[in-house]
């Protein structure tokens, strides 16, 4: 039986080109990019390159690209790092949206023992934020805005620009108070620039141009296995100026800037950068390719099982997803039948998939637990062709009529 995998969101493959450019910083050139003999340079080297093809990529200076472990700890570096380093601000405010990834929903919520106040932003039923409850949201005390650029369960995407003009605006709007009060302090002057403006672009990334400065953002998050590169490697990218103000979270060494202490992952690293050659490459066709392919996935089985539903909206959502709920089904019972019929899906997302509870996300559209239970995660990746959508079809089709 030829099976077909439909999990890209989970997981992707590492591209033939991206393992041959990795494969000889296993053995052959295995220095420590820390060392000063020529093993060493050779390492670092190959950091600089990678470093230079991403921070043209996305835009930024050279210096702003921080290489982590997984976009995991970019996560927690940024939602830590900004609580650590507020530490002059009585109750700093955390502002997310109910939708993020555990590694910032959950870590903001770890910091409210020590004193954060986090705002969760509601969603509507369609996936999305409203920019105004934000902007209401924002007041003195708040430190770090993050909301994700689009959800790996459901694939909304967020009006991060509409949000980076609010909080610029606010910027601007207390500059000029303080002028007016003629403060000159240094420490009201850090606070002036509050909040940082963060956006995890982890799944948004392979399929639209992501430019920092065009965006309005302070820092994004990235990882490598989402984007045909290897797992346990990932970005931060941080604006410089922001960087004094980030506490120190994984302290040792002074590899990346300080923000990362631990010698880097060098034949990841490599890997990483040549993952996002790629991606940049062929990113407008392929996110072509890949959304006629779903919605044409969409439409046969809507047609074939009409009582089925979307959980988000169709219209602004990532050409690769869908989230589909399946009335009177058990979510987790069809994955495994379908996964006996050799189709890998998921139900949410990867890393909540062991974990007992409905799906943040879907419960924050307010459709209630009994359909998040009842719904799945589908998503197409770079391998998926026409044909592997038919099986599916056919397969799933059999399984739930
Ligand atoms: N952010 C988003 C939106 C994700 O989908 C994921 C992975 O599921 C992560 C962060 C975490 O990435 P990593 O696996 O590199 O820790």
């Amino acid at each position: 039986m030829e099976k077909v995998y439909l999990d890209y969101s989970a997981s992707t493959p590492v591209a033939p080109e991206v393992r041959e450019a990795m494969e000889p910083y296993f053995s052959e050139h295995f220095g420590n990019p820390g060392s000063i003999h020529s093993w060493g340079q050779k390492a670092q080297a190959a950091l600089d390159h990678s470093r230079e093809i991403i921070a043209d990529e996305l835009n930024v200076k050279f210096s702003e690209v921080v290489f982590t472990g997984s976009a995991t700890e970019a996560n927690n570096l940024v939602v830590r790092g900004v609580a650590a380093g507020s530490k002059g601000i009585d109750k700093p405010r955390i502002i997310v949206s109910a939708i993020e990834h555990p590694s910032v929903l959950e870590t903001a919520r770890t910091l409210t023992a020590d004193g954060v106040e986090v705002v969760c932003l509601g969603v509507n039923r369609e996936g999305f934020i409203d920019p105004q409850a934000l902007k209401n949201s924002l007041n003195e005390r708040t430190v770090l805005v993050s909301i994700i650029y689009a959800s790996n369960e459901i694939g909304t995407i967020q009006p991060i620009k509409e949000v980076a003009r609010i909080i610029s605006e606010f910027r601007e709007s207390k500059k000029k108070l303080s002028l007016g009060q003629r403060s000159g302090l240094r420490e009201e002057n850090f606070l002036l620039q509050y909040p940082l403006f963060h956006t995890d672009i982890v799944q948004a990334f392979q399929f639209f141009k992501m430019d920092l400065q065009e965006l309005g953002v302070d820092a994004f998050s990235i990882s490598g296995h989402k984007i045909y590169g290897p797992k346990g490697v990932g970005i931060l990218v941080l604006r410089n100026e922001w960087e004094p103000y980030l506490g120190r979270i994984i302290t040792g060494g002074h590899q990346e800037l300080g923000l990362r202490a631990g010698t880097e992952n060098v034949p990841a690293i490599v890997g990483l950068g040549k993952a996002v050659e790629l991606v940049s490459h062929d990113r407008e066709e392929e996110a072509k390719r890949i959304g006629s392919l779903r919605d044409y996935f969409w439409e046969k089985l809507k047609r074939a099982v009409p009582e089925i539903e979307l959980n988000g909206s169709l219209g602004n959502r990532l050409p690769n997803n869908l989230n589909i709920c399946f009335p009177n089904k058990e979510g987790g019972d069809l994955l495994i039948k379908l996964d006996q019929a050799g189709v890998a899906v998921s139900a949410g997302s990867a890393c909540s998939a062991k974990a007992p509870k409905p799906s943040h996300v879907i419960t924050a559209l307010g459709m209630g637990e009994k359909r998040a239970k009842q719904s799945l995660r589908f998503t197409l990746g770079r391998p998926t062709t026409k044909e592997e959508i038919d099986m599916a079809l056919e397969r799933i089709i059999k399984l739930v009529s």
